[in-house]
Order: structure tokens, then sequence, then C-alpha cells
């Protein structure tokens, strides 16, 4: 093909194509391992040409844009997405490349959890009610799918806590709402009985049943949620608190957010060395079939705090994560097969 712009403005093009089927119109046109193909393609490009990589790229950006038919909100933290490596070596870097930001040669702990197939929302609870429920849209601006949420039987109204004061006036909760496989399963055995479309995997299926304008149908789709983040944690008048009420371990922070009543996956576990990854994956990877949800790999997140704000973020992800990716199911024609429903 023709020269490095026009290979990248070609990418480009059908990555926002497939972006806005993918998260605008909840029906993807190739599957997951297609379109990771062609983003790991057009990183490389950039990374050859640099003066070719632009802040508008979808390399760069949060994938996701609110839908108008829904009020917006803005997100008092940024909601990003994930990094992801395909194999051991790729995964070895990111060890690396951490571990020289950090200046350490020490064993970094992470907190290791599967890499859930759903999609983003973040929970706001203010004096342990739950106000809002947002999706992570593109990062900045989700959709205001509250009524929605409220519908979700495992996302608790309020808080646990015997006292006001054993939580922040204001405690956001960002995580995953799934459609487990059963209910994935009995949603399109009766959509074929009626002669409907059918959903193309239970991720489609969730975000399809969440971004319901009627709550009702949502109500009906037996969709669960898991915690994995912390977001805004502070008062009312915006001054944050985090350090004040959660641990500095991303996983002590996971369990106490379960102690305030959210579910969190029983998958998650704290790894004291870097070594220990790749048994994690290789385990959640055998268990993936018998898992009563669907995952397509698994995250590993430095697990210290204060480590964390030293290394940051780049544009679309922060630098101390990454999804540690499976190898695809999906072929390009097997998708093509199903029809696709909102
Ligand atoms: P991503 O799905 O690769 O990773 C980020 C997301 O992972 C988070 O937003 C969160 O929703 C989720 N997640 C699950 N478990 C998590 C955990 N334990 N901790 C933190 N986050 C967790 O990134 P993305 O930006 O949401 O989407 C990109 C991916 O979506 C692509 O790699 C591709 O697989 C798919 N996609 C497919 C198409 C298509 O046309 N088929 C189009 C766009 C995107």
């Amino acid at each position: 093909m023709s020269n490095p712009t026009e290979q990248i403005n070609e990418i480009k093009k059908l990555i926002n194509q497939y972006n806005h089927q993918y998260y605008v119109l909840d029906e993807p046109s190739v599957p997951d391992a297609e379109y990771d193909r062609l983003m790991q393609a057009l990183i490389a490009l950039e990374q050859e040409n640099p003066t070719l990589k632009t802040t508008d790229s979808p390399s760069q950006k949060v994938g996701g844009l609110a839908l108008k038919a829904f009020t917006q909100v803005t997100h008092q933290l940024p909601m990003l997405s994930l990094d992801n490596v395909f194999d051991l070596a790729d995964f070895n870097s990111f060890i690396k490349r951490n571990k020289e930001r950090l200046h350490s040669n020490k064993a970094l702990t992470l907190c290791a959890e599967p890499k859930l197939d759903g999609l983003a929302v973040s929970l706001r609870y203010e004096k342990g009610i739950l106000v809002q429920a947002a999706t992570r849209g593109d990062g900045a601006i989700g959709e205001n799918i509250t009524e929605n949420i409220r519908t979700i039987k495992s996302i608790p109204l309020k808080l646990i806590g015997v006292l006001e004061t054993d939580y922040p006036e204001v405690v956001e909760v960002r995580g995953e709402v799934f459609m487990p496989k059963a209910s994935f399963e009995q949603l399109n055995e009766q959509a074929k009985k009626r002669g409907d479309k059918i959903f193309a995997n239970p991720r489609n299926a969730a975000a399809g049943s969440l971004r319901q304008l009627d709550s009702k149908i949502t109500a009906k789709r037996n969709l669960a949620f898991y915690a994995y983040s912390l977001g805004f944690v502070g008062n009312l008048q915006g001054d944050e608190l985090t350090e004040e009420f959660f641990e500095s371990s991303h996983y002590q922070r996971l369990c106490q957010i379960k102690l305030l009543g959210l579910p969190m996956c029983p998958e998650v576990r704290l790894l004291s060395n870097e070594n220990e990854s790749e048994a994690f994956y290789q385990n959640i990877l055998s268990k993936r079939a018998a898992l009563s949800y669907e995952i397509d790999g698994t995250v590993f997140k430095v697990d210290d705090i204060n480590q964390q704000k030293r290394l940051g973020f780049v544009a679309r992800a922060p630098r101390w994560a990454i999804a540690y990716k499976f190898p695809a199911q999906e072929e390009l024609t097997t998708v093509e097969d199903v029809e696709f429903q909102v």
C-alpha cells in the first residue's frame, strides 16, 4: 500500500467507523480481534512516523460518545481506557518500562483482575445514596443512565455503613456492567422464538440493555456489576479526601469498596511479584469457559497508589495498568453471519 500518510489516514477512517458502530450504535461490524489488529497497526505506524501522530488520532482518544438521547454527565475525574498487550514479551516490556520510571529494581506488587467484557460505568454516591450513574462516553462526558442502573440488583442504592461518617460525602465507584452468559443465552433464545434479531455477544447485549430509554426493558435483562476502581472521593464542595478514607493499595481499596456493599470479582488477586502474572493469566484463561460471565483477558495494575501517582497517565490510559488480552476466539466470518440489534 501507498505511503505512511495514506496508510494512517485509511486506518484512522476505518477505526473511526468501527468506533461509531461499536460505541454509539452498539452494532459492531467486525470482530474485536480485527479492530485490535488495526489499532496495533496504527500505533506501530505512528511510532515509526512520530510527526504523523495527531492528537485527534483514535490511538490517543478514549473511544465512545454520549448519545444525545440521554442527558450528559461530565465526569469529575476522567474515565480512561486501558493499553493492551497480547503476549508475554510485551507484558514484560510494560513491567520494565514502569520499573525504569520508578527507578526501582524491586519486585512490583500487582493487583491482578479478569478483564470483564461489558461496559464501564461510574456510580456516584452522595451521603451514601446512589444519586447518579453514567457511562464512560468519550472519557470526559458520559450518558446519565441512573434509572437503568437502579434496576441492577447487585448495585446497592445505599452504601453499607452504620454512621454517615463511615464513608465520605461523595464516593464514586467505577466498574463493569455485564450480562452473565446464562442471561445472554436466555435473551437470545427468547429473541429467536419471537423472530427478533439476536445480540452478537454478551458485551453488545449489556451495552444495548443499559442504554435503553425505558428502564423497564433494562430491568428485564439480568445485568450484573463488579467494581474495579474509585472515581472522585471527597466532600460535596469538591475537596478530594481519598487518602483520608481509603488505603494506599489498589487491592485493599477494592476490599473496602466491597465492605461498602458493592460486588467485587471473586477472581481478583494481589500478586507480590510480577513473575506471578503469567500463572494468573494462564489460570484465568483455563477457567474462562467455566466462568459465568464473559472475559477477554486479564488486567494488571501496579498496586501501590503512590507508585500509580508517580507513573501517571498518557492520553487515553494509565501507565500503571495493562490489559493482557486472550487470543482471539472469533473470526470475521462468524461475526458477519450474525445480525446485530441495539
Ligand atoms: P478496552 O475494553 O480494551 O479496555 C478498557 C475497558 O476495560 C475499561 O473501560 C473497562 O470498561 C474495561 N475493564 C474490564 N475489566 C476491567 C478491570 N478489571 N479494570 C479496569 N477496566 C476493566 O478498551 P475500550 O477503549 O473500552 O475498547 C477498546 C476495545 O473494544 C478494543 O480493543 C476492541 O476489543 C473493542 N472494540 C471493538 C470494536 C469493533 O468494531 N469490534 C470497536 C471498538 C472497540
